[in-house]
């Protein structure tokens, strides 16, 4: 997975691999692994939490990685945790 830099905070690093989000999932606070955390996806591209800021980063092919806040960002919490029923 490629490194990226949270446009928000100026935080640097990778997510967690999904299978890593998948160990740890349930089992441990995935929150504490690397930089970002993973959460949902939007047209197929994932979403990234920035772990330090909490700017939600939205991670395409090309280009900077899309600052997500406010309404979308909320919009992606509600989804998450009432279909996950775990803490965004
Ligand atoms: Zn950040």
């Amino acid at each position: 997975m490629k490194k990226v830099t949270c446009p928000n905070c100026g935080n640097y690093g990778s997510p967690p691999t999904v299978e890593e989000s998948a160990k740890a999932f349930g089992i441990e606070e995935d929150q504490n692994i690397g930089a970002f955390r993973m959460r949902g996806q939007i047209e197929g591209r994932p979403i990234w939490i920035c772990n330090q800021c909490d700017a939600g980063l939205w991670i395409k092919f090309f280009g900077k990685p899309k600052l997500i806040m406010g309404d979308v960002l909320q919009g992606l919490k509600n989804d998450w945790e009432s279909g996950t029923g775990s803490k965004f």
